[in-house]
């Protein structure tokens, strides 16, 4: 096991880490920015570093500042977090290169799956299934317009170094196209220095399932079941739960046993998640994302397995926690997003918070940093924290998320509260009957949160 881990992050998910440190006995190293020495992740952890000035691009994505960091505590291994530096095959070289341990998965891997071309040809080739679309990227010489007749329209265009969102543009029909193709390619160019873009069938009303994976780098892998992130605001994740209001133990099982195989082939290490897209009964790969993921607590709360502390164990030579018939999925989970920006306009809205009281009870989890005189400072993501919440049943989950949010006390700053407030009263929330473009589509239709 490691001696001294060095936490590459900050906010809630460096606490997240941390915890599962002490929990394991290992010592912590915090590293911050100057804007950050009043972090709750510097405070505790057992030692911390400056890293660098506010911006991220000096702070913590500055690699040789995070190497001195190494060198000066003694850290034997570096978590990334998400985010920052944690899909940089490059920076898990590095640290190998200096006798570092990178707790994620395999340089080759992350690499392979940060090219979404590449990714979509190694799913298809592992027998996971894939949107129709162009076998890679489209070049101006290519017949776009032949390739895009055959998926069909709408035709969506993205980028191959693609993330975020950015770089994806529709093509509702074939007078679109051009536009769509340059657009795209201009927007990735300007994003990602990388200007290639590939051709995927647009499915109108599809949900995002996700696949939670786990693997011990030897051949040893399993799954644990999905989340349901389709309500999202510009691809951006608002909800997240688990299990998917719509997926059946069978499909679980089959789209799960595809996955954990796949994992397996590829002797891949650590968590990961396999990305989907799901209409009329398919599944459709999108990407996987080879780190631990923002919403990763809805599946620890229902399979009991905290995540990051066997992430930490793999890493380390561990083996799998448990084998896959070990696994049962207990209840149900939700997380919700809470940002610090305006409900309506979602403008980030960072500064000092005067009054904080967060929710307790039976079934309630705060994944936070900030706490009451906190200043969110206005250089990163505007999470303020998630709250999750388990029930035995979704319904049970739901009744105690709304007594959770009325609960909850965030003042001196403007936060999404008030949105979540409404969407859990809404008839369509309730049911489970909303796909990935339902949430837009709900905040042009009025003022929701007002
Ligand atoms: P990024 O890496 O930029 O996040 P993804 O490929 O993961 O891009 O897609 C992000 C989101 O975009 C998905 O969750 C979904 O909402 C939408 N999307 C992606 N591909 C398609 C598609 N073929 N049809 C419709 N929507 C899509």
């Amino acid at each position: 096991m490691f001696d001294k881990i060095l936490i590459a992050n900050r906010g809630e998910i460096a606490l997240r880490v941390l915890r599962a440190c002490k929990e394991l006995g290992i010592a912590t190293v915090a590293v911050h920015s100057t804007a950050d020495a009043d972090a709750m992740h510097v405070r505790l952890a057992d030692e911390s570093v400056c890293i660098g000035p506010p911006p991220s691009k000096d702070s913590y994505l500055n690699v040789p500042a995070l190497l001195a960091a190494c060198e000066i505590t003694g850290a034997d291994a570096v978590h990334p977090g998400y985010g920052f530096l944690s899909e940089n095959a490059r920076f898990a070289e590095i640290l190998s290169d200096h006798n570092l341990h990178f707790i994620g998965p395999k340089a080759e891997h992350i690499r392979l799956m940060g090219d979404k071309i590449e990714a979509k040809k190694t799913a298809k080739r592992l027998g996971i299934p894939v949107v129709p679309g162009s076998d890679g990227a489209v070049g101006p010489d290519d017949d776009a317009m032949a390739i895009a007749k055959e998926i069909g329209f709408p035709v969506l265009v993205k980028a191959a170094a693609g993330g975020g969102g950015r770089g994806m543009k529709v093509a509702h029909t074939a007078e679109d196209l051009a536009l769509a193709i340059s657009t795209a390619g201009n927007e990735a160019k300007a994003a990602f220095g990388d200007a290639s873009v590939y051709l995927e069938k647009y499915l109108q009303k599809p949900r995002h399932i996700e696949i939670q994976v786990l693997g011990d780098g030897r051949g040893g892998a399993i799954h644990l079941g999905e989340r349901d992130c389709s309500l999202q605001r510009r691809h951006q994740k608002v909800w997240e739960e688990s299990p998917s209001p719509v997926i059946s133990p069978e499909a679980r099982a089959r789209i799960g046993g595809i996955c954990a195989k796949a994992m397996q082939d590829m002797q891949y290490l650590g968590v990961g998640t396999i990305e989907f897209l799901y209409e009329d009964g398919e599944f459709y790969f999108i990407e996987m994302n080879t780190r631990i993921q923002v919403e990763h607590p809805v599946t620890e709360m229902i399979t009991g397995i905290d995540l990051v502390l066997e992430q930490i164990r793999i890493a380390a030579g561990g083996d799998l926690p448990v084998t896959q018939d070990e696994i049962a999925l207990n209840g149900h989970a939700i997380e919700c997003r809470v940002n610090a920006e305006n409900p309506v306009t979602f403008r980030p809205s960072p500064g000092k918070i005067s009054r904080y009281h967060p929710p307790g009870g039976l079934g309630i989890r705060i994944d936070s940093a900030v706490y009451q005189g906190y200043t969110i400072p206005p250089y990163y993501d505007s999470l303020v924290g998630k709250l999750i919440v388990h029930g035995k049943t979704r319904g049970e989950c739901l009744m105690r998320l709304r007594r959770a949010l009325d609960e909850m006390v965030v003042d001196g700053i403007e936060t999404t509260l008030p949105l979540f407030r409404a969407l859990v009263r809404e008839p369509s929330i309730i049911d489970g009957d909303y796909h990935i473009h339902w949430l837009e589509q709900y905040l042009a239709s009025g003022d929701p949160a007002g």
